[in-house]
């Protein structure tokens, strides 16, 4: 028997918009899961105490789970708790890594524990940090926020500028003057330099490179941290880099460091340039990522190493699911 929870917020305190969150939440934890509705056993709602309409349970099974038991429970009403939520939690007759659902804002955790959430996800180039961290943003319904574009983008300027990218003097003149916005368009990350989305000409190999180079340097990395540190400050969010569990969030809810063998790592990022339509030679590929990761790991200011108290996750055997519902489940552990 397996556990799998689920929450999800109403809008307002009404029959119809309970059924209709009850309908989604169920629907999107059987999705998520790959369930049959033969194999749910029981299903056990709580609602928070603001929550007086309809039962949930009655709910659930005018959606269609009819061949389970059902319950429903009031909560205790907690200072500070998250208001207007509902909570589920399937018993399931399947041998499964079960992936919880959260919907809504009804995060993982309290608000009266935290009002933001940040997650960190460091790791060397290639070992699945950016495809697990937008992963985690959407089920968590939080922004995604990649930090090594921010430093691309830095190292795309000073590459047309000309610059010399060893010179820190040279390039903080030039990063000073520079309009770098991070926005967003259906929830994915546009990278704008100047006005101009950059976001597929920043992962240029010639521009991978040069990040690695122009983020080795104290005053650029301060000047990309504080821009990190003011998004992270204001709203909930998963952010992938280096130096975001040791240097940039110390203090983050949760972080992750993940990892894979150096081919691995390679291969990952030839099958994307691959597919991008991309001509790569990958014995080139996997140089210039031990070079990165060199450069990386070796650099004077923030370098890029597992904090101490980073989950650690070798994902060089597991695919982006199983990733996900480790670094789900582990969150869920600690709460
Ligand atoms: O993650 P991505 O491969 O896009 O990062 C490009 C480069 O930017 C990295 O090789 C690294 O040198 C730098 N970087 C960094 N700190 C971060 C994110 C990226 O130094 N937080």
């Amino acid at each position: 028997m397996v556990v799998i929870r689920g929450a999800t917020t109403i809008a307002s305190d009404e029959k119809e918009e309970i059924r209709r969150a009850v309908k989604e939440l169920l629907e999107q934890i059987e999705n998520r899961n790959g369930l049959n509705r033969d194999e749910i056993v029981s299903v056990v709602f709580s609602s928070t105490s603001d929550i007086h309409s309809y039962y949930p349970a009655k709910a659930a099974r005018e959606a269609g789970f009819s061949g389970c038991s059902l319950f429903s429970a009031a909560e205790p009403e907690i200072d500070g708790g998250l208001p207007l939520c509902i909570r589920a939690m399937l018993f399931v007759e399947k041998n499964l890594v079960p992936r919880h659902v959260y919907l809504r804002g009804a995060k993982v955790l309290r608000r009266d524990l935290t009002d933001i959430l940040n997650i960190a996800i460091d790791g060397p180039a290639g070992s699945g940090k950016s495809t697990v961290a937008k992963r985690i943003a959407a089920d968590l319904h939080i922004l995604y926020l990649d930090t090594g574009a921010m430093y691309r983008a830095c190292a795309l300027k000073a590459l047309e500028a000309g610059a010399d990218t060893e010179n820190e003097a040279e390039l903080m003149d030039l990063f000073r003057e520079m309009k770098l916005d991070i926005e967003y368009e259906n929830g994915v990350q546009k990278t704008i330099l100047d006005g101009k989305d950059v976001s597929e000409e920043i992962r240029m190999p010639k521009v991978s490179m040069a990040a690695s180079v122009v983020s080795r340097h104290a005053s650029v990395r301060m000047h990309m941290v504080e821009k990190q540190r003011e998004i992270a400050g204001k709203m909930s969010c998963v952010l992938d880099g280096r130096d975001i569990g040791t240097y940039v969030l110390p203090d983050a809810d949760f972080k992750f460091y993940l990892t894979a063998s150096p081919e691995v790592r390679a291969r990952r990022r030839y099958n994307e340039m691959v597919k991008k339509g991309l001509t790569v030679d990958f014995e080139t590929l996997k140089k210039d990522i031990a070079r990165r990761d060199e450069q990386d790991m070796n650099r004077a200011f923030a370098p890029l190493k597992q904090a101490e108290d980073a989950v650690l996750v070798d994902t060089s055997e597991m695919t982006i699911d199983e990733v996900v519902a480790f670094v789900e489940n582990k969150m869920q552990e600690k709460i």
